[in-house]
């Protein structure tokens, strides 16, 4: 066995030194309380030399309101003295000479020395340690960058609003506050704009809010103001406005000008939940509304949100399971020449049977994928599931066009055109039997972006269609250069031809300006007997629509085509016989004939 051997004797003196070289402050305390000894260290805790603090009370160091107090402590202390290790009493504090405190710990130890009991006190320097757990608190608090709360202590004193308007104080507010394009600050600038661009936005945000309002950086570019006292909703409106409007003004740097530009969700508590974290969740809803309300403005939550927000997860679920098991149809509807009633095209309309959800609308799916990214999938099926139906209808001899939609969203994808090429040249398709139907929204923002594709898929000799024409805004100038041969009248026109007038003198216009720009026009949405009459006396060139057919399925469009297609001197009834403009007049099908 090993034996401890002490490698040198310890006298008292020695110890005596050690004592004085000690960082802790080390006291010798009698039973009455009073200092027979004191360190070095004493004096940096309290002021007084250390020879000053012999003879003196204890109760000199301690904080004035504690010293009665701790006087009958001392004598209960003394009749059973116990040792007592550091940490165990929180937040001591030493009475400084200079009239202060100093955060301190202190253990506490007792040895004999003939009748008396003496009591043996180390007290420890707590000023860096508090200092330091001071830094971290604020830390966890803050937002490094901008100073501001930060999310969990945001989500604190939220918790803490709320309690108190459920103990019936007035309503708080909350306003979340999403940035509109940080992302292209972030890779467009780098990233010490985008830092220096959230500072910015912090500034403009404190200047516009009251000293006690709380501002908070929730992470990325999203911010957090909670109103107190929000009796008022009207007040709330206002703060999110002027919010807003200075989140709206051009930030110039050294090298560029940059518009922030922010959307923000608004909800009131009680009223819109009853916890930090569903009101925080319905004011997601709400930024997302104000987003899709085109930016820069303000949503206030609603119940309904809730609801719209719970169907479209569940749309989103169940059509990336459609697409994953093939379970997406195309119907096809047919298009016709205006003047010989000849069929000549199809467009593409994508149709959803869902086992729990039914028929779905492509009115309600479309904008769910194209909000979730699946639009991209999906659009490349649809392009995909056309060409292989064009090609089967080529070997059944029929040549039809076929008009596919395309969604803004497609036309942004990097390898758009090539992965069409590569459809079409799987499927042996010519590219003029496709013609893709792009709106005139999509083709006009991103206008640039636009036209280069747009250019190239007509260099591909596919042909291109402005979809819901009349409901965007294209520049005549800009048109008339866009290599788009047909444009679309939207439904919402024709359907008012016969009984607005305003309808009426819109639908003569685009036919007019389609003329005078040499561009087909189509009709779309053509119900009854008296649109379709209006259309033809005015000279549009091709129409669509329910009074000739629904969209069916494939199988279903040859024996369509023979009961619209005219009979022929031939007999023979193929569209691929059938161009605009050169069938007979004569012989109309029966949705032709007045
Ligand atoms: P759109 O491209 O303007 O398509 C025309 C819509 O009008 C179709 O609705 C069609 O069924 C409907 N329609 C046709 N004739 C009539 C009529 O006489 N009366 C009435 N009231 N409606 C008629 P659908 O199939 O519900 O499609 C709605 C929209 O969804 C389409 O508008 C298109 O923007 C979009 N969509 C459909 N399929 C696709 C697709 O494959 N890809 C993309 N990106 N969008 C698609
Ligand atoms: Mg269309
Ligand atoms: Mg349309």
């Amino acid at each position: 066995m090993l034996e401890l051997q002490p490698v040198f004797p310890l006298s008292w003196t020695l110890i005596a030194q050690m004592i004085e070289l000690l960082p802790d402050g080390v006291m010798v305390v009698d039973e009455q309380g009073m200092v027979l000894r004191a360190n070095a260290a004493m004096e940096a805790l309290s002021g007084y030399p250390s020879e000053a603090l012999v003879g003196q009370p204890l109760t000199l160091l301690l904080p004035p309101e504690q010293r009665q107090r701790h006087q009958r402590h001392l004598q209960q202390y003394f009749v059973r003295p116990r040792s007592r290790a550091m940490g165990r009493v929180p937040e001591l504090s030493l009475w400084h000479r200079e009239g202060h405190g100093v955060p301190v710990d202190i253990s506490l130890g007792m040895f004999r020395r003939g009748e008396q009991t003496l009591t043996l006190a180390v007290v420890r320097d707590m000023r860096a340690i508090e200092a330091m757990n001071a830094r971290l608190r604020h830390l966890a608090m803050h937002d490094s960058l901008t100073e501001l709360f930060s999310r969990a202590m945001f989500g604190e004193l939220l918790t803490q609003a709320v309690e108190h308007t459920r103990r019936g104080g007035l309503p708080v507010s909350v306003l979340l506050i999403d940035l509109d394009d940080f992302k292209s600050v972030n890779d467009g600038h780098g990233h010490h704009v985008g830092d220096e661009l959230l500072r910015e936005v912090a500034q403009r945000m404190r200047r516009v809010l009251r000293a006690s309002d709380t501002l908070a950086r929730l992470g990325g570019d999203e911010f957090a103001v909670l109103l107190r006292d929000q009796s008022d909703a009207g007040h709330t409106l206002a703060v999110a406005q002027k919010l807003v409007d200075t989140l709206s003004q051009p930030w110039q740097t050294r090298h560029h000008e940059i518009f922030p530009g922010a959307s923000i969700g608004i909800v009131f508590a009680p009223h819109d939940g009853e916890d930090a974290d569903t009101l925080m969740r319905h004011a997601d809803m709400a930024m997302y509304r104000a987003k899709e309300a085109g930016r820069s403005t303000y949503a206030v939550f609603d119940a309904r949100m809730a609801h719209q927000m719970e169907e479209k997860t569940l749309l989103h679920g169940r059509l990336k399971r459609a697409i994953e098991g093939n379970a997406l149809r195309l119907h096809y509807q047919p298009q016709l020449c205006a003047r010989s009633g000849q069929v000549v095209g199809v467009e593409a309309l994508l149709r959803w049977s869902d086992p729990e959800l039914g028929e779905v609308t492509p009115g309600r799916f479309i904008s769910v994928a194209e909000n979730s990214g699946l639009i991209q999938r999906l659009g490349d099926w649809v392009i995909e599931a056309a060409c292989a139906q064009i090609a089967r209808w080529r070997w059944q001899g029929l040549a039809l066009r076929v008009a596919v939609n395309v969604s803004a969203h497609q036309l942004r994808q990097p390898h758009f055109a090539d992965r069409l090429q590569q459809s079409l040249e799987r499927w042996d398709v010519p590219p003029s039997l496709l013609e893709l139907e792009i709106t005139e929204t999509a083709a006009m923002t991103h206008r640039e972006q636009a036209e280069v594709l747009l250019g190239r898929l007509a260099e591909m000799g596919v042909a291109l269609a402005l979809d819901d024409f009349g409901t965007g805004y294209s520049s005549l100038g800009h048109l008339r250069q866009m290599p788009v041969t047909r444009l679309k009248m939207d439904r919402a026109f024709i359907q008012g031809v016969t009984h607005d007038e305003a309808d009426a003198t819109l639908t003569r216009a685009i036919i007019g300006l389609a003329r005078t720009l040499g561009k087909t026009v189509v009709a779309e949405g053509v119900e009854t007997e008296a649109q379709r009459d209006f259309l033809q006396r005015e000279g549009c060139d091709e129409l669509q629509g329910w009074l000739f057919a629904r969209a069916v399925p494939a199988e279903e469009v040859p024996a369509l085509l023979g009961r619209l297609n005219p009979p022929r001197a031939g007999g023979d009834n193929r569209a691929h016989h059938a161009r605009p403009g050169s069938g007979p007049a004569e012989g109309l099908s029966p949705a032709f004939s007045r």
